[in-house]
């Protein structure tokens, strides 16, 4: 399989480049290519680097619509999650969900229970599980953290958690087997145009070599989310900003801090957002906020005002958990792309769905949406790319369907009938003598189907069936199937977003740091200088994300 060509990007004209290897471009390119369309896909840093790994990471109908009765959001929500849970059972998994109400609560019990049976309803009564109601003494039973004065009882209901940052990757790899091109760190310099003024490819910047070419492309999609007024300002003319972007961060803590059963949807004591509270593994996850931001979405990072004003969220409705600063073991931001609601007088609404704009010199831009609807999204930037291929009569001639609501993504092809119990059987029975049942158990939930070939990587070196910690399931062999497997260039996409190290480990992966630094090197043929310049980018992006504990 070809994973990535980038010598010969300037050799070849494409059908479609799309700009951006967040969910909105994987799930483009993987359309595009799946309809015949010839893909490149280009990203200034690595797949997922943006707002797709810094997601709160559901796959969700968005209960929160209803209250203001937008129904046809919800029903796609809930639709898309039903196919995305079908094609990549390993990345999308039930999760239940716990709707507290206290007697202050702005909404009674009755009233939040007649929402579940909408929402139960909007989904073809098909949830991942139908939501039932808990009494105050069942919800002491299952979240025994839960403040339990004023307590009413709550409803529990099933939307899905996933991994943000591996669902683009597999997307885009999907697209790579369907014949697409993904090259990353090949940054977008600027636009060429033709003698119509329309936009015929672009000049890149190839990080590693910082090389400068030309590509050249018939449509070309802008789908660099929350840098996609940047981008469109490279076209050297003024333009409309259509962006409003805010930050939300989230902070990890350890669960012998705070412990879940079911993630928790709280309302924020004073201004009334809503907050998660989600169990993840080892760790819980809580966020998010929202508070305006203007700069380098690159550089995005949790402030101590965002830290703090989320632990006092969990210490009012976890007490005993008695949550500090000190417990953070990480915390990640993100930069929603929303785009400026055009219908509405206010100055700040944004719109809640994607928003899908072609420029007269035919550049396509996608921002918005959600990542749960990713998928629709792609299909909706495709067919533009088509209808505008055809008006300037370049469409090729062999144009598909694409299948992308039943071919399952790469780690769910050959899905056993046990699923995950089936995988994990799988590689202890293969590897079993060499690999714990933890890192069984991890490599069966990361990878899926593909699990088995990381652990039978591990069977054959012993050397990669070292643990990253000797407390943590995580190995060596992820490193070596990264870079192999999974088009991960430097440390941080190893670390950050194809394992979770850096968000889970207790010291986010410094301890591992040179040895995994020692493996990459001998990969991709770094020099001593490469090698240690990727240690110190390792380092000033921990660095970063614990910038909020100095202020
Ligand atoms: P991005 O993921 O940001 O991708 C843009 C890419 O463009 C980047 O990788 C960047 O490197 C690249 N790029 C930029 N400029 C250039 C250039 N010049 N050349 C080449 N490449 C370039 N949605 C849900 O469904 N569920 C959730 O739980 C959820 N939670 C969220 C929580 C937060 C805090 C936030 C901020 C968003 C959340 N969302 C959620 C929304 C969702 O995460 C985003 O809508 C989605 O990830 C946006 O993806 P994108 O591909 O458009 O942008």
């Amino acid at each position: 399989m070809m994973q990535e060509d980038r010598k010969g990007l300037s050799e070849q004209e494409y059908d479609v480049l799309i700009i951006g290897g967040g969910i909105t471009g994987a799930g483009a390119a993987r359309d595009a290519a799946m309809r015949g369309l010839k893909t490149l896909m280009v990203d200034m840093n690595d797949l997922a680097f943006g707002t797709s790994s810094r997601s709160s990471k559901l796959v969700h109908g968005g209960l929160r619509y209803l209250e203001h009765a937008e129904f046809a959001l919800v029903f796609e929500s809930v639709s898309e999650r039903r196919i995305l849970m079908k094609i990549a059972p390993h990345l999308v998994r039930a999760q239940g969900f716990l709707f507290p109400v206290f007697s202050d609560s702005r909404r009674s019990l009755l009233e939040i229970n007649i929402g579940m049976w909408l929402y139960d309803g909007l989904s073809l009564f098909r949830s991942p599980k139908m939501h039932k109601s808990l009494s105050k003494k069942k919800l002491k039973k299952q979240e025994p953290s839960l403040r339990q004065e004023d307590l009413k009882g709550a409803p529990q209901y099933y939307d899905c958690a996933t991994d943000d940052a591996r669902l683009t990757l597999e997307s885009a790899l999907d697209a790579v087997a369907h014949g697409a091109t993904v090259a990353t760190y090949v940054k977008v310099l600027g636009f060429v145009k033709n003698e119509q003024n329309r936009i015929a490819g672009v000049r890149v910047l190839d990080r590693f070599t910082g090389e400068e070419k030309e590509i050249r492309a018939r449509a070309v999609v802008n789908a660099t989310g929350p840098w996609s007024d940047r981008l469109r300002g490279l076209k050297g003319e003024e333009i409309k900003k259509r962006l409003r972007p805010t930050k939300g961060i989230h902070i990890v803590v350890p669960t012998e801090k705070l412990s879940l059963n079911n993630a928790i949807v709280c309302f924020h004591p004073e201004d009334g957002r809503v907050l998660f509270a989600i169990p993840w593994g080892d760790r819980t996850y809580i966020g998010t906020t929202d508070t305006d931001y203007q700069s380098d979405p690159g550089d995005v990072a949790a402030s101590g005002e965002d830290v703090r004003y989320l632990i006092n969220v969990s210490n009012h409705y976890f007490p005993t958990a008695h949550l500090e600063e000190g417990d953070v073991i990480s915390t990640w931001a993100g930069v929603r792309p929303w785009v400026a609601d055009e219908n509405s007088d206010d100055e700040s609404a944004v719109s809640r769905e994607h928003v899908l704009k072609i420029e007269s010199d035919g550049l396509i831009t996608s921002a918005g949406g959600k990542l749960t609807t990713y998928r629709k999204m792609g299909a909706e930037v495709v067919d533009k790319a088509i209808e505008y291929l055809r008006a300037i009569d370049r469409l090729p001639g062999n144009i598909r369907n694409a299948n992308t609501a039943q071919e399952a993504l790469p780690g769910a092809i050959g899905w056993p009938e046990n699923g995950l119990a089936d995988i994990m059987h799988q590689i202890q029975t293969d590897a079993g003598e060499v690999l714990k049942s933890d890192t069984i158990q991890l490599l069966a939930e990361t990878y899926g189907v593909r699990g088995k070939d990381v652990g039978e990587m591990a069977k054959r070196d012993a050397s990669l069936q070292e643990r990253l910690n000797p407390e943590r399931p995580e190995i060596m062999a992820q490193v070596k199937y990264a870079v192999e497997k999974e088009l991960a260039k430097t440390i941080r996409d190893v670390l950050i977003r194809r394992t979770q190290v850096f968000f889970r480990e207790t010291e986010q992966g410094l301890n591992c740091l040179d040895r995994v630094a020692e493996e990459m090197a001998a990969l991709l043929n770094w020099d001593e200088a490469k090698k240690q310049e990727e240690i110190e980018a390792y380092k000033e992006e921990v660095e970063r994300s614990r910038r909020w504990r100095d202020e």
